[in-house]
This record gives structure tokens, C-alpha cells and sequence, in this order.
């Protein structure tokens, strides 16, 4: 169906791999009227109290202040930056201070002249969408970024509807999140927004219906939140654990989730390279997004001897020909309070470069790691990798795909490529059932043989090669002739899921 300026949505333009795969396995047109729409889309608004905020004077508003005698006021402790120049005034802050204010505005020594905004009730809107529970609870991440729209959370719910099955793990699809820049809002006003949207969508969540866990804009910390906020007052509120995952290890998460999604994307291209005979020691690589996945993924393969050349991020683009440090990026960019956007602009190791000349860099491997719609036919025309391996969900548009397979550039499909992250959040659901702690060795040992034989069948649809060996059977999920590595993935989810409807049959 088309959108309203006569482009199509973004999720009918997904759902056409969907399509495609549901026609290659004559998908009984029931269970395709079923799974092709999400079962709900919750759509619903979050209210939170900001505290004022001290925003900079512009150059021409400054003369008029010149004079203004500056204050003292417990600046370390009490004005928290945001990433857009501005801070927030924490009560605290005024404790013992000495103030002086003209017309709200304010000299702070060492930071400048600001006027006071004040806070108040803000509105954000917020998002739920459950695409499928036929093979267990809705299962999906929660994103909190400026552009959030029904279409794009109904793109991801289906992709993690997908992705679940592939993973062979006892999970439906969801997705959701706020429309917000985290980035411009203090810690506490955060962590208010996510009670406040638990609050909001306490009735859809739980271990058994609905388990949010890490995307784009939130971590451990906000997963923290949420299961408290659930969990709280609840009798037996320790069986409500896995409401969640993606959480710390000390309170409940499993040892390798953080690095789960990039182990994940690394256990695919060692099964690449193991078929193609490609060493990746000495592999030349680049990644886009240097958050959860991409650092991970960068410091995984750094560790087999790989080489970062070039990393782009929402705030900038760095290159070394030479390889960069990847742990002294990580520290740059994860270890630094400073570095409020949390990017890789400004690391001394490397030189800034633009976005546009960063594909065109001379390269073995690409982790796309951020956000959707990247890999354009524009820029899938200027790649020069021979791989590209999908961290980020929806990193290339349908056009990119023409190019990459008519430039014969191998991709890994995003629904098996960053599979690990479901997968290992899975295994803590399981050890929050079972109240136990596994070692990391036994959730990686456990992560790389799923990843594998799941990477193997989709091999193997994708050659028509049927075949049953002492670890998978690919038997039952052949089409009968070759399809592509993307269509063959989604052969196998839609075969997983369809399996169900048909044992189960509807009931009325
Ligand atoms: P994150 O918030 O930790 O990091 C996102 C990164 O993308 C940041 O480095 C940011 O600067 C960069 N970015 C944002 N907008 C950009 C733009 N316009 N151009 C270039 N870079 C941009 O997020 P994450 O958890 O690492 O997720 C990254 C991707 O991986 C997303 O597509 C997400 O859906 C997918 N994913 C994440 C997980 C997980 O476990 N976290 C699992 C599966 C898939």
C-alpha cells in the first residue's frame, strides 16, 4: 500500500522479503492474513515534570549582560550539561549560593551568560507495538530517539517476529519506545520518563506476555528502571525478573549480554570466512554506530587480529589507514563523561573524515551498527568491501540490496547478524526463571551454536542444498531451487512460525 505522498511505508516496503518468502512456501493464505499486521499497536503519551534549564545567550542578547556581576553557585555538583550546550539547574545548586539575576539571566564563571527556562509538564509520545506471540511472549527492544513513528515500530516488531524464530528461541516480536533526544535530557528526568511509560504500559508487559530490553538511546540502566518499576509491590516480585532483560549482571541480566548483539554479528562472519577461506586477522573493517553493538562487534573482531580503518557515528566520521585503537575509542567515546553524545568525534587516534567518503573506504568488512535506511543503491554503488554484516536492524533499502547483489558484495541479513542479543536475552530470561547465574563461557559456548547451525540452514536454503547432518536438518526447509541469503532467511522464521498455526489450528 502506498503512503500518503505516494511512497510506500516502510513496513510494506519490509514486508516484501515477507512476501516473497510466504509465496516460495505457499504460506496457506490464513496464516499469512495473520502474521502480515502486528496484533496490536499501542500508541499512547507519557507526561514527566522537566526542571529548568539554563540556556546560553546568543551573541548578539550577551552586550546587554556584560556587566551582570557573576554568581556562586555549586556548579560541579549541581548543573548537570546536556549534549546541546545547555544545563540543567538542580535545586541543589542554589543551596549556599550567591546570586545575581537581571531580566532571568545569569553569569556563571568559566561556563557564561545564560538565561533561565523554566521547566514544566512536557508530553512525549510513546509506542507498543506486538507483532506476533505465536511461538511465545512478545519479545522486542525499547528505542528512545527524536524520529520514532508507528511505521518505523511496526517495521522492527515484525523484524523481531522474524528474528526470534530464526533464533530458535521461545519468543514472539515487539517493538517501542518514546520520541525524545535522550541526549538533551538530565538523568532523572530519564529515568521519570521510563516509570512514567511502565506505568502507562504495565498491563501489556510481563515474563509470560511482553519483555522489552535494550535499543538505539537505552541500556542497562533504563532496563534497571523498568523492572523496578513493574516488579515493585508485586508478591513474589522475584519470579517478575524477567519482565526485562538486557540487565546488569548484579541485578538479575546474564554475563554476555552487553557484548551479546556484536558476539553475535562476529560468530556470522567467522562462518563466512570459514566458507570464503578469508583470514580475519589483517581483515579490513568498518563500522557504523560505535554504541552497544558496533564497539562490541569492533572490539571482538580487534581481538582476532582485525583492523578498524574508519567509524561513522551520528556525530562524526574518523580514519586510520593504519588501524585505530579500538580500547582506546571505546574509552573515548564509553569511558568519558565528558562526551555527552557518546561519539567518536574528537578521538586523537584518527582523522576526521566526512560521512559521504566514509563508505567509499577501502575495506574487507561493513558493520552497518546504527540506525535503518543507510545502505542506500547510492551508496551500495561506492562500497569497497566484500562483505557487508547487519548489526543494525534494516541497515539497507531495498534499492541497496539490488546493488549489493549485482555487485556481488555478500551480506548477512540483520534478522540471523544481530540475533545474538534476543538469543542471549533468552538465556537470562531462562536463568531469571530458574533464579540461576551462568558463567560466560556457557552463555557463549550455548550463543555460538545457535547462531551457527541457524547461519548453516539459511545456508543452505539459500544453495538448495537439503542436507542432514549430526547438527541441523535442512530437509524440511529447502524451496526447491536458490533464492537469495535475505529470502532464505525468512523461508526458514516463516517456516518456524507457520508450523504453529497449522499443528495448532485457530480457535474461534
Ligand atoms: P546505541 O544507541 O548504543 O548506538 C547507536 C549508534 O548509532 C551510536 O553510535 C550513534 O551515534 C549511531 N547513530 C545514530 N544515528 C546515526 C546516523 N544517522 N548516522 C550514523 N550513525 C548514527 O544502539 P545499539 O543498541 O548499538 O543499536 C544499534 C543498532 O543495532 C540498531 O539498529 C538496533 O536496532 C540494532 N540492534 C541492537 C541490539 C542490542 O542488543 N542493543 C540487538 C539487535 C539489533
Amino acid at each position: 500500500m502506498a503512503g500518503r505522498n505516494g511512497k510506500k511505508s516502510l513496513f510494506d516496503e519490509a514486508m516484501e522479503t515477507f512476501h516473497r518468502a510466504a509465496d516460495l512456501i505457499k504460506m496457506s493464505p490464513r496464516v499469512r492474513l495473520e502474521i502480515e499486521e502486528p496484533d496490536f499497536e499501542h500508541i499512547f503519551y507519557v507526561t514527566v515534570d522537566i526542571r529548568d534549564r539554563l540556556v546560553p545567550l546568543d551573541e548578539h542578547e550577551r552586550a546587554a549582560f556584560r556587566d551582570l556581576a557573576p554568581s556562586d553557585v555549586k556548579a560541579g555538583e549541581a548543573l548537570e550539561p546536556l549534549a546541546n550546550g545547555w544545563f540543567i539547574l538542580h535545586r541543589r545548586a542554589l543551596l549556599e549560593a550567591d546570586l545575581t539575576l537581571k531580566k532571568g539571566v545569569i553569569n556563571i564563571p568559566k561556563k557564561g551568560l545564560f538565561r533561565i527556562e523554566k521547566g514544566g509538564a512536557r508530553k512525549f509520545k510513546a509506542y507498543r507495538i506486538q507483532h506476533n506471540q505465536v511461538r511465545g511472549p512478545y519479545k522486542g527492544g525499547i528505542r528512545y530517539h527524536k524520529d520514532c513513528s508507528l511505521d518505523l515500530f511496526k517495521t522492527l516488531a515484525a523484524d523481531m517476529t522474524w528474528k526470534t524464530a530464526i533464533a530458535e528461541v521461545p519468543f514472539g516480536g515487539a517493538k517501542g519506545g518514546i520520541r525524545i533526544d535522550p541526549f538533551n535530557y538530565s538523568r532523572e528526568e530519564i529515568e521519570h520518563l521510563t516509570l512514567r511509560y511502565v506505568y502507562k504500559a504495565k498491563n501489556l508487559m510481563g515474563p509470560f506476555l511482553d519483555i522489552p530490553a535494550p535499543d538505539v538511546g537505552t541500556n542497562g540502566e533504563i532496563m534497571a528502571f523498568m523492572m523496578r518499576q513493574f516488579t515493585d509491590g508485586e508478591r513474589e516480585h522475584h519470579k517478575l525478573r524477567g519482565v526485562v532483560t538486557g540487565k546488569d549482571v548484579r541485578i538479575g541480566g546474564s554475563e554476555g549480554r552487553v557484548k551479546a548483539t556484536g558476539q553475535g554479528v562476529v560468530y556470522c562472519i567467522e562462518e563466512w570466512a570459514r566458507e570464503k577461506q578469508f583470514d580475519i586477522k589483517g581483515a579490513r573493517v568498518l563500522v557504523q554506530g560505535f554504541g552497544n553493538v558496533g564497539s562490541a562487534a569492533a572490539e571482538i573482531l580487534a581481538a582476532q587480529g582485525a583492523k578498524l580503518v574508519a567509524v561513522n557515528d551520528a556525530d562524526g566520521t574518523i580514519v586510520n589507514e593504519a588501524g585505530i585503537d579500538v580500547a582506546a575509542l571505546v574509552q573515548h567515546v564509553h569511558g568519558n563523561p565528558a562526551n555527552l553524545r557518546r561519539t567518536v568525534a574528537g578521538f586523537t587516534g584518527a582523522k576526521a573524515i566526512s560521512k559521504d567518503d566514509f563508505w567509499a573506504v577501502d575495506a574487507d568488512i561493513l558493520v552497518p551498527a546504527a540506525l535503518g535506511e543507510e545502505i542506500t543503491g547510492t551508496v551500495a554503488e561506492r562500497l569497497k568491501v566484500r562483505l557487508v554484516a547487519e548489526g543494525a536492524n534494516g541497515p539497507t533499502t531495498q534499492e541497496g540490496d539490488r546493488v549489493l547483489q549485482a555487485r556481488k558484495i555478500d551480506v548477512i541479513p540483520d534478522i540471523i547478524c544481530n540475533a545474538g542479543g534476543v538469543t542471549v536475552s533468552y538465556y537470562e530470561w531462562l536463568q531469571n526463571q530458574r533464579l540461576e547465574h551462568w558463567t560466560e563461557g556457557e552463555v557463549n559456548r550455548r550463543l555460538e551454536a545457535a547462531i551457527k547451525k541457524n547461519y548453516a540452514l539459511i545456508r543452505d536454503i539459500a544453495r538448495n542444498r537439503a542436507q542432514r547432518t549430526p547438527l541441523y536438518d535442512s530437509r524440511p526447509y529447502c524451496v526447491g531451487k536458490e533464492v537469495d541469503v535475505r529470502t532464505a532467511a525468512m523461508v526458514l522464521a516463516l517456516k518456524r512460525i507457520e508450523a504453529h498455526y497449522l499443528l495448532e489450528g485457530f480457535s474461534q
